[in-house]
């Protein structure tokens, strides 16, 4: 999917609405549309990739930025006491739905493992 169409780029760029719980210069936090926890937060990179398939030596920094941002969100929303999973869905049979790379933030109840 090219970034043009891409919904987390729309989110990006302002063009469809989300709420926003925490932006860097290289990456946005906001809430999924369709929670599967009481807290269910994406991270992404604002830079689109469309999966990890796509990652290289270039991205490291992004990488770092991603995860240090799922982390402060996680503690600004106070999810660090209780505790949270972090999912980077890649591919089919992960059932990844949007070809933007994104870091799936759960919290708010005991979450099963392995997720199945
Ligand atoms: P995945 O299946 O890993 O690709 O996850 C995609 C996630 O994006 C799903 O949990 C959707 O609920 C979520 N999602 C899709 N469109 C939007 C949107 N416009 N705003 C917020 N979350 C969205
Ligand atoms: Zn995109």
């Amino acid at each position: 999917m090219s970034k043009s169409f891409c919904v987390f780029c729309k989110i990006v760029e302002g063009q469809i609405p989300a709420t926003i719980l925490y932006e860097t210069p290289t990456t946005l936090a906001f809430k999924d549309v369709n929670p599967k926890a009481p807290h269910h937060i994406l991270v992404i990179p604002k830079h689109h990739l469309s999966s990890l398939i796509e990652l290289t030596g270039d991205h490291e920094s992004l990488m770092a930025d991603l995860f240090s941002s799922a982390r402060q969100v996680a503690v600004d929303q106070g999810l660090h006491t209780t505790g949270f999973r972090t999912v980077v869905n890649t591919g089919r049979d992960a059932g990844q739905e949007v070809n933007h790379v994104h870091v799936h933030l759960l919290a708010g109840r005991p979450l099963k493992w392995p997720p199945g």
